[in-house]
C-alpha cells in the first residue's frame, strides 16, 4: 500500500538517494518524473489522483489490465496454497501452464517444450546456450537496432552502444544491418539485407552458426517491423548455415499483433527457439522459451537449474494470461483498436507534417515525428513537447530511439475505442501546438 504520509518530492529524493542511479537511465520523463500508485485495467493514477492511459503498459508488461480479477483470483489462490515450488519437485501449475503454452504454438509445426525462468535477459541467454549446445557452433548473429536485455549474454545481443559498459562485451554475436524500411542503410527492399546475412557470415564468423535471433518488431529500436519475406529468407540462409532460428515474442508475443498470436506467424516462419517475457504473466515476473524437444533433450546433458524458475504464482498469472486472451477476445481487440488507431494517425499525418512515419501492427504500433520529411531528421524537442501535452491531457506515451521521436503506442491489450479516440484527439491537440 502507498505510504501517504510521503509527499511527491520526498519520493523522488529518497528513492534517487537509496536506489542505484542505474534505475534512472531509461527515463521517461526526465525532466518531471511521475510518481504511480495504482492502477486498474489500462489506466494507471499518479499521487495526486490524476488517472492516465498507461499506452506503455508498463513497458508492455501489462497484457490483461492492471488489477484483472483473473490475474487476481488465480495468483491469490497460488499464493494461499503454496508461493514457491521449485523444479527439484512436482506441481501442478507450471506443468499445466507448459500444456497450456506449447498449444498456443501454430498446430503441427513440431513437438514443442517449456522452459521457465524470470526475466526476458533471462530466457534470452538460455536461448543462445541451447542454440550453441545443440548445434555445437559458437557465433549467434544479431541485428543492429535490436534489444534482447541487458544481462551479459543477452547483452551481446543487443545492439546499442548506449546499453553497452565499457567491458569486454560477451563473445561470439555478430551484428547485420537491420532492414529498415523507412531509413535503412540499404534504403528499401529486402534483398541487400539479405545478402548482408550472407556476407557476414562469410566474413565475420567461422561460417557455422549456432543462430540468429529477431524481433517480428523491433520494439525498443523503434517499432521496426521486419518487411514482408525478410525473416522467411533470413530463415532460410540461418538454417543452411547451420544455425537455429530464435524469435524473441517478448513484445510480440500473445496477441498484442492482433493478428496473430505470435509474431513469427505473420512471416510464415516457424522458429527453433520462442522467448517470451513482459505481457507473459500479466506484470508479474516470467519469462522462458518454447523450444523444439530435440534442442531441449541435448541441453539437458548437462544439469541448469534456476531457483525462482517456474515459480508458481508467477506461472498462475501467465495462466491467466493465456485463459483472459481467449475469454475475452484481447487478441481480437487488439487487431480492432490498432487498426482504429493506425486509421488515425493516418489522419493525422494528412494534417501534421511532423509525422514522418506509422509503423507497427495491432497494439505494438509507432509514429516517427520528423523535421523534414526528405531529411528524416528527429524532431526531438517537438517530441518532448508532444509527449508532455499528452502526460498533461492523461496519456503516458514513452519516446524511442536515440533521437527520442518514434512514439511507441503499446498499451493493456483491453484498451476501448474511447481511449483511442482521446487519445487521436489528445494528439492532434498536442501537435497543433508543438510546431
Ligand atoms: N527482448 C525484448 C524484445 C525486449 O524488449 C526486452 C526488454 N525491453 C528484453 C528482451 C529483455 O527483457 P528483460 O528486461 O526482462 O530482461
Amino acid at each position: 500500500m502507498p505510504n501517504d504520509s510521503l509527499g511527491h518530492a520526498d519520493i523522488i529524493r529518497r528513492r534517487d538517494r537509496a536506489m542505484s542511479p542505474s534505475v534512472k537511465t531509461f527515463p521517461i520523463f526526465p525532466k518531471n518524473p511521475m510518481v504511480l500508485t495504482r492502477g486498474e485495467g489500462q489506466y494507471v493514477f499518479d499521487d495526486a489522483g490524476k488517472r492516465y492511459l498507461d499506452g506503455t503498459a508498463q513497458n508492455l508488461c501489462i497484457s490483461l489490465g492492471f488489477a484483472h480479477p483473473l490475474t487476481l483470483a488465480m495468483t491469490t489462490e497460488q499464493l494461499h496454497a503454496m508461493q514457491h515450488c521449485t523444479t527439484l519437485f512436482y506441481h501442478e501449475t507450471p506443468m499445466l501452464y507448459a500444456e497450456e503454452l506449447a498449444a498456443q504454438m501454430p498446430p503441427g509445426s513440431g513437438d514443442w517444450v517449456v522452459h521457465l525462468v524470470n526475466s526476458g535477459a533471462e530466457a534470452i541467454d538460455l536461448a543462445f546456450t541451447m542454440a550453441r549446445v545443440h548445434t555445437r557452433n559458437f557465433e549467434i548473429l544479431t541485428l543492429r537496432n535490436g534489444y534482447h536485455g541487458l544481462q551479459m549474454g543477452a547483452l551481446g545481443s543487443t545492439a546499442f552502444a548506449t546499453c553497452r559498459p565499457p567491458i569486454p562485451p560477451p563473445a561470439g554475436f555478430v551484428s547485420v544491418h537491420h532492414p529498415d524500411q523507412y531509413k535503412g542503410v540499404f534504403g528499401p527492399g529486402i534483398t541487400p539485407y539479405l545478402a548482408e546475412i550472407d556476407r557476414t557470415i562469410a566474413a565475420a564468423t567461422s561460417g557455422a552458426i549456432a543462430g540468429m535471433i529477431f524481433e517480428p518488431i523491433q520494439g525498443f529500436g523503434g517499432v521496426v517491423p521486419m518487411p514482408t519475406g525478410y525473416l522467411a529468407g533470413a530463415a532460410e540462409i540461418t538454417r543452411r548455415a547451420g544455425g537455429l532460428v530464435i524469435m524473441d515474442e517478448v513484445q510480440t508475443g500473445f496477441g498484442r499483433m492482433g493478428s496473430h498470436y505470435w509474431g513469427f506467424e505473420a512471416h510464415g516462419v516457424t522458429p527453433d527457439i520462442v522467448v517470451l517475457g513482459k505481457g507473459m504473466g500479466n506484470g508479474l515476473p516470467i519469462s522462458g522459451v518454447i523450444v523444439r524437444r530435440a534442442i531441449a533433450e541435448t541441453f539437458a546433458q548437462t544439469r541448469f537449474f534456476n531457483t525462482f524458475g517456474a515459480n508458481p504464482v508467477a506461472v498462475a498469472a501467465a495462466r491467466s494470461v493465456i485463459k483472459a486472451i481467449a475469454a475475452e477476445g484481447l487478441q481480437a481487440n487488439a487487431a480492432a483498436r490498432g487498426a482504429q488507431l493506425e486509421a488515425g494517425l493516418r489522419a493525422l499525418q494528412q494534417r501534421h507534417d511532423l509525422i514522418g512515419d506509422i509503423r507497427g501492427t495491432g497494439l505494438i504500433m509507432g509514429f516517427e515525428l520528423v523535421k523534414d520529411h526528405a531529411t528524416k531528421a528527429p524532431a526531438t524537442e517537438a517530441g518532448e513537447r508532444v509527449q508532455e501535452a499528452l502526460r498533461e491531457a492523461g496519456y503516458i506515451t514513452v519516446r524511442g530511439t536515440p533521437g527520442r521521436n518514434v512514439f511507441r503506442v503499446n498499451p493493456p491489450l483491453c484498451i476501448t475505442a474511447a481511449d483511442i479516440d482521446g487519445l487521436l484527439g489528445a494528439l492532434d491537440t498536442a501537435l497543433t501546438e508543438a510546431t
